[in-house]
């Protein structure tokens, strides 16, 4: 098991001061319910990436509720995750090209991944394409197979949708994270939407000298207003578009930006985007792009508090965890009008949503000048996610889907 499960974290009373008594009681009583099921996660990655950042926090939960839960990983190699990435992105409706044996090989791993993972489990979860062929192993394994999509499949590429449809729909049910982002399928679909943990390094409080220590660090002068964007180096998180919106709003106000994100294992187009951003941005000493290692959770998180604006300029979007960190913590957010990115920002009552790189420019110079106007938005932000995008929602709603297929 990873390193990060086996940290000390959090204990579920510890949530009390944040979402009460009887919301911790209630999800007791589904936990027993489920006695004497085990539930498997299946993914393709421990460490990047929004779905292993859930998975870390959820196994350890459902275990101290007494629910016998687990996580692996399959195995694959660079041309296993070419091919899954080019999947992903076409899923998100990019046009790529496929040759018939980038199909083969994909369910080949798939099926050399079902002949050595220990599958003991009578929940079989599985997280996203990259596994989903699996489900050919539900004839041996498992009483039910559930199928999670984190991304949004809404206007996909549709030779590779079909594609995964077939397995998909040899499942007992599907979840995804917004309406929107879902095709209609056969079986049962639920909709789940993702959250975020208050009490981990990424998101609970820090001191003003913890936050300095890590502006130290990365030499960033914290006097001058600071627009930040988290994400990993990739397209459709336009890091590019986000350093022209910030020159547009650097001719009328000093202001530095601070790129900061990492690669995740099954990324291989990561390298190629951060070279790209580190050439548009040139010298320019007000640009940090900062490369951060996996267990950057404190620096992250010191990052988004020092921030005056942060910025989510997607140009796709699964559900946008980053604007959910970025909410919790009382931030103006920029962010672009895509994806479950909809679903937390409610344009100028919880941040704003902007369709283009000049937009952004405006809306970030609004909240620059406006700092009060800033400050109602993020606490708006921050009350929203206490609502809806807490761990503890999340673990409830897991619970649910897990007895619905018993009940
Ligand atoms: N993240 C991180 N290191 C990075 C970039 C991102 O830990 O270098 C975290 C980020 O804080 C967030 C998650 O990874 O918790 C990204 O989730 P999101 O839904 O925003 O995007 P995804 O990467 O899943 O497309």
């Amino acid at each position: 098991m990873d390193k990060d499960l086996q940290v000390k974290r959090p204990k579920l009373r510890d949530y009390e001061p944040i979402i009460g008594k009887s919301s911790l009681e209630e999800l007791k009583i589904l936990a027993d319910k489920l006695s004497g099921k085990s539930i498997l996660n299946i993914n393709s990655t421990y460490i990047g990436g929004g779905v292993a950042e859930i998975l870390a926090r959820m196994v350890p939960f459902l275990n101290e509720l007494g629910v016998d839960a687990k996580w692996s990983v399959i195995k694959g190699d660079n041309e296993f995750f070419n091919i899954t990435k080019k999947f992903h992105n076409a899923l998100h409706g990019k046009k790529e090209e496929f040759k018939d044996s980038d199909f083969e090989y994909f369910l080949e791993v798939n099926r050399k991944n079902s002949e050595e993972l220990d599958f003991s489990g009578d929940i079989i979860f599985v997280h996203d394409p990259q596994p989903v062929a699996l489900i050919k192993k539900r004839e041996q394994v498992g009483e039910k197979w559930l199928w999670r999509c984190h991304i949004d499949v809404s206007k996909p590429d549709e030779r590779v949708w079909n594609f995964i449809k077939d397995y998909v729909e040899q499942y007992d049910a599907s979840v995804f994270s917004a309406p929107n982002f879902a095709k209609m399928l056969k079986i049962r679909m639920f909709l789940i939407y993702p959250s975020i943990d208050p009490l981990s390094n990424k998101n609970k409080e820090l001191s003003d000298e913890q936050i300095n220590a890590v502006l130290d660090k990365y030499g960033i002068d914290r006097k001058k207003p600071i627009i930040l964007q988290v994400s990993r180096f990739d397209y459709l998180k336009d890091p590019v578009g986000v350093i022209k919106a910030f020159e547009m709003v650097r001719k009328t106000i000093p202001c530095q930006l601070i790129l900061a994100g990492g690669t995740a294992t099954d990324d291989p187009e990561s390298d190629k985007v951060l070279s790209e951003v580190r050439e548009v941005a040139g010298k320019n000493p007000d640009i940090h792009i900062l490369l951060l290692p996996p267990d950057s959770d404190i620096e992250i998180n010191a990052l988004q508090r020092a921030a005056t604006v942060i910025v989510q300029k997607s140009i796709k979007e699964g559900f946008g965890l980053t604007v959910t960190e970025a909410l919790w913590k009382g931030k103006p957010i920029v962010a672009s009008a895509v994806g479950g990115i909809m679903l937390q920002v409610k344009h100028k009552i919880t941040g704003m949503l902007c369709h283009s790189i000049e937009g952004a420019a405006y809306s970030i110079r609004t909240l620059l000048t406006n700092p009060e106007f800033a400050r109602w938005l993020g606490k708006n932000g921050h009350a929203h996610v206490k609502q809806n995008f807490l761990i503890t929602r999340h673990l409830k709603d897991y619970l649910l889907l897990f007895l619905s297929q018993y009940y």
